[in-house]
């Protein structure tokens, strides 16, 4: 299972899912560059890296902006002596309302982060990893993209679409030796949901056979799993990480 020599782009990993990510792929010996929203974000993960001995470092990109996007990307190469050849889509955030609601903004800041993000990072990222015939792409999704969830319509739109992505890159570059897959997390213990009241979060767990939120180390394990030789012959796949509140 080890990344020894790999590098890998997490975006978002200044905390919950993506920090976990991070980390786990950093253990597998993968030098990891991952993201965060400001300078300040970017410093406190190259700390946390050094912290945990393993290597890699935070650079600050907001993945609403190509020009950024290709310019995190130019500096990792230079910074580490490799492009990333594994690529973690995780960075991605809800503005929930009803959809009468719900105002423009709402709708495209949502689908900007959560989705035309990967249009800009996987089109620049594909390029690399086609040259170097190996790649591996895994990109967050939510259980909402297959159950619905009212008051989320641009979220679980948008998460949905990143599965028909996934399934639609893997058919384009497959022959190159390159995997894509979607990981599907149900409630983890973040601060995305640590925004929930405990009313709702007491609905929740009544819907949620193993009867509890899950740990973004949960979602690392198979992040880490995916980009590992043990996941080479899986792609165009969504793996549903949710305590048994869907059952695809
Ligand atoms: P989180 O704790 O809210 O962290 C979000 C991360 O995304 C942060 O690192 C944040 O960076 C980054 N981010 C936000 N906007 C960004 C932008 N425009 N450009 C670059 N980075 C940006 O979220 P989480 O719960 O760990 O969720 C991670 C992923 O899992 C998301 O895609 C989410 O939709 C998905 N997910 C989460 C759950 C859950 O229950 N938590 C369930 C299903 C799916 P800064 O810290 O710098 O702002």
């Amino acid at each position: 299972m080890s990344l020894t020599g790999k590098v890998a782009l997490v975006t978002g990993a200044s905390r919950g899912i993506g920090r976990a990510i991070a980390l786990e792929l950093g253990k597998m010996g993968a030098t990891v560059a991952g993201t965060s929203t400001s300078e300040d974000g970017a410093k406190a993960i190259t700390d946390f890296f050094a912290k945990s001995a393993i290597k890699g470092s935070g650079f600050c990109l907001d993945v609403g902006s190509t020009e950024a996007v290709d310019s995190v990307l130019a500096r990792i190469e230079q910074e580490f002596g490799a492009a990333p050849l594994i690529l973690v889509n995780n960075a991605g955030i809800t503005r929930d309302n009803l959809l009468m609601r719900m105002k423009a903004d709402e709708w495209e800041s949502v689908m900007n982060t959560n989705l035309t993000s990967l249009y800009r990072i996987c089109r620049s990222s594909v390029k690399i990893m086609t040259k170097a015939r190996w790649g591996r792409i895994i990109n967050i999704s939510s259980v909402v993209a297959s159950s619905g969830n009212p008051g989320q319509t641009n979220y679980a739109a948008s998460k949905a679409a990143v599965e028909g992505f996934s399934r639609s890159l893997a058919r384009e570059i497959g022959s190159r030796g390159i995997t894509v897959n979607a990981i599907a997390p149900g409630f983890i213990d973040t601060d995305m949901t640590r925004t929930l009241t405990e009313k709702q979060v007491e609905a929740m767990l009544l819907q949620i056979p193993l009867a509890r939120f899950g740990k973004p180390e949960e979602i690392g394990a198979v992040a880490g799993f995916l980009a590992s030789d043990a996941g080479a012959y899986i792609t165009g796949e969504t793996i549903h990480v949710n305590g048994g509140m869907y059952m695809a």
